[in-house]
């Protein structure tokens, strides 16, 4: 049996380990954290990530405990809608997406994990070489193959490859939040200038709900606080929770890497392609990445074709969906109030399509 020893025990490494193993590996997962959850609210899964997840054999499984996803549409920060999208019509054109808790993503993800997995929890990996070592504390173990799921400050990809650009600010600053029980609110997002407010349902009244602000030099600090006074039920949802109970992050993403292969070492997740939030496709490619090294391990060579093409046209769009939807200026957010008001929501979908393909599993 072929060995594989994954560094991290996140939503990229969960879903490479249940990858491999269904593809007939041995698999040790070595975690730095005493548990294995995560923290960061709630998640979006798109129809890729919905794919790749029936590929890994819980799909079925994360419909049952996620709520199905909602696309109410836009509005300004007078609270007037710009754009008005209907769920239906996102179905009928790109499949099915949900939403749910983080922690119920990690929790299907650990429970598929066959016999044939082991997972270290509190071991922190503090070396790694390309003919497949991985040092942990005072052992060193041989694999077949390591991989790097550790994250956007990845110990693996500043190993093997020190010369690759370190990740950068977006200059944005993010809020996450559960909020449990806000009875029937608009759902989706409020654009003001230089800053976003968001609303997703999970389910049972919960709802995960999401702010960003453009961080600038020479100007204060964003605050949550500057959001209470945008439209209901914004001021609400924010007094609805403790503040230690918000996520705050000042947003990074990696720029494109030439290859996430060397030797027998890979990168998947954001140790690969750490992008920032604003197509909600992180994770979701983390999960591309686990379907196609599951398919491609004995043949990394096409991994890196897959993933590197599809991750960096993705960062990419990420990056321009930030600029555009933080836009500043009175007369740059007019512009692009005016154009989500006249583009036809039906163009507007149709033009996430690619967003979601799945040819590059
Ligand atoms: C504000 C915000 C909103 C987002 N919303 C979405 C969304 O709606 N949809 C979506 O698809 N994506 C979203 N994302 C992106 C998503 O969160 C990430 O892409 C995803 O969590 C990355 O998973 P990962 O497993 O690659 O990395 P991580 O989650 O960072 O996991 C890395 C793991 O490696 C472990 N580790 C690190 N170093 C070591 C070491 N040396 N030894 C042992 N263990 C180690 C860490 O403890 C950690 O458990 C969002 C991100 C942000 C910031």
């Amino acid at each position: 049996m072929r060995t594989a020893g994954i560094i991290g025990g996140g939503i990229g490494g969960l879903a490479t380990a249940v990858a491999l193993a269904n593809a007939g590996w041995s698999v040790t997962v070595f975690e730095q954290a005493p548990v294995l959850t995560e923290v960061g609210a709630g998640i979006t899964l798109w129809p890729n990530a919905l794919a790749a997840l029936d590929d890994l054999g819980v799909g079925d499984e994360i419909r049952n405990r996620a709520a199905p996803g909602w696309v109410g549409g836009i509005r300004n920060r007078e609270g007037r809608w710009l754009m008005r999208t209907n769920e239906e019509r996102f179905r009928a054109l790109h499949g099915n997406f949900v939403a749910m808790h983080r922690a119920d993503l990690v929790d299907v993800l650990r429970a598929a994990l066959p016999d044939s997995v082991t997972v270290r929890l509190g071991s922190t990996v503090t070396g790694i070489d390309e003919d497949g070592a991985i040092q942990c504390g005072d052992r060193t173990e041989d694999f077949d193959l390591v991989v790097g799921a550790d994250g956007i400050d990845s110990l693996t990809r500043r190993t093997m490859f020190p010369d690759y650009p370190v990740p950068q600010s977006l200059g944005i600053r993010a809020w996450r939040w559960i909020v449990d029980d806000m009875g029937t609110v608009d759902v989706g997002g409020i654009l003001g200038a230089g800053g976003e407010f968001g609303i997703v349902p999970l389910g049972n009244g919960r709802l995960y709900v999401f702010a960003a602000a453009r961080l600038s030099t020479g100007t204060p600090d964003p605050s949550l606080d500057d959001f209470l006074n945008w439209p209901s039920p914004i001021p609400e949802l924010i007094a609805a929770v403790a503040p230690e109970q918000i996520l705050r992050h000042d947003i990074r993403d990696l720029p494109a890497l030439p290859s996430f292969v060397r030797e027998r070492v890979v990168l998947v997740g954001d140790a690969a392609h750490a992008m920032g939030p604003h197509l909600g496709q992180g994770a979701c490619q983390a999960l591309e990445d686990a379907v196609a090294l599951g398919a491609h391990a004995h043949d990394v060579a096409t991994y890196d074709y897959l993933r590197t093409k599809r991750t960096h046209r993705l960062q990419q769009r990420s990056r321009r969906s930030a600029r555009i939807i933080l836009t500043r200026g009175a007369s740059a957010t007019f512009v692009r109030d005016l154009v989500l008001r006249v583009l036809p929501a039906e163009l507007f979908l149709r033009g996430l399509g690619s967003n979601f393909s799945t040819r590059h599993m």
